[in-house]
């Protein structure tokens, strides 16, 4: 007797073990198929829909935190193979219009992550469940490491594996900081969007870019100011994989 997943067969049920493997073979990917179409999906490719956000908002700073050490975790993150923020060309298109909306009230963007393979995503769930690595601190002042997950900071699945969503903030023309009122990935209350205790300059800030993403059909997390996905994003199921830094189709 043989047992694959939960189907059993014995050897004698088809003949030659060249039938049988052809067999099983069969099942294994009658099964795959039904999975990814109940289920979401992570896919190991890229299938050609994505772009460097780069090529086409050529003013964009890019500051791509996952590929340094400058992020919660303290190390550079696995999957980011090149300082570069990928979009999905439908998500990229709508990011091009709040741009050049930006751009003529004296902004230009400045791009922390873009898509994030699940990879790393994974990384940042086994550095949680290591308690001996506090990575660095600073980045949560104010809550227990153990409790970043409960804390809705950080998931096991992210919107960004999917490829619509950008975390992004606005820089003036010559690239000096415009005041948000807190940086990226600081898990604490006063990274939530509408937050009290703001200056006024730093409330229009935050609103200054979110009128102009929201305008173009992006939505933003109510936890993280600098986080927008794309409403009508292609793939909503499917959790990319691929590595960033290789060439796109
Ligand atoms: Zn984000």
């Amino acid at each position: 007797m043989y047992v694959v997943s939960t189907v059993t067969f014995r050897v004698g049920d088809f003949g030659s073990y060249e039938t049988y493997t052809k067999k099983i073979l069969g099942v294994l990917f009658f099964n795959m198929t039904v999975c990814s179409s109940c289920f979401s999906a992570i896919v190991s490719y890229n299938n050609g829909d994505f772009q460097k956000v780069s090529d086409v908002i050529c003013d964009a700073v890019l500051d791509i935190r996952y590929y340094s050490s400058n992020n919660f975790t303290g190390k550079k993150i696995r999957g980011y193979n090149a300082p570069v923020p990928y979009l999905t060309k439908k998500a990229l298109n709508a990011l091009v219009v709040a741009a050049n909306d930006l751009r003529q009230q004296g902004y230009r963007l400045l791009i922390w992550d873009a898509y994030r393979p699940q990879k790393a995503v994974d990384h940042f769930v086994e550095w949680i469940n290591d308690p001996k690595d506090p990575g660095d601190k600073s980045f949560y002042p104010n809550i227990e490491k153990s409790n970043l997950i409960s804390g809705g900071y950080i998931a096991p699945k992210s919107g960004h594996s999917r490829g619509s969503t950008i975390d992004l903030t606005i820089v003036k023309k010559d690239g000096s900081s415009v005041d948000m009122g807190g940086t990226f990935d600081l898990f604490d209350k006063r990274s939530n969007r509408n937050y009290e205790r703001l200056t006024e300059a730093q409330k229009n800030n935050r609103k200054i870019l979110e009128n102009a993403m929201i305008k173009v059909g992006f939505i933003g997390a109510d936890s993280e100011w600098w986080h927008y996905t794309y409403k009508d994003e292609d793939y909503k199921n499917t959790y990319f994989d691929f590595d960033i830094g290789y060439d796109l189709k």
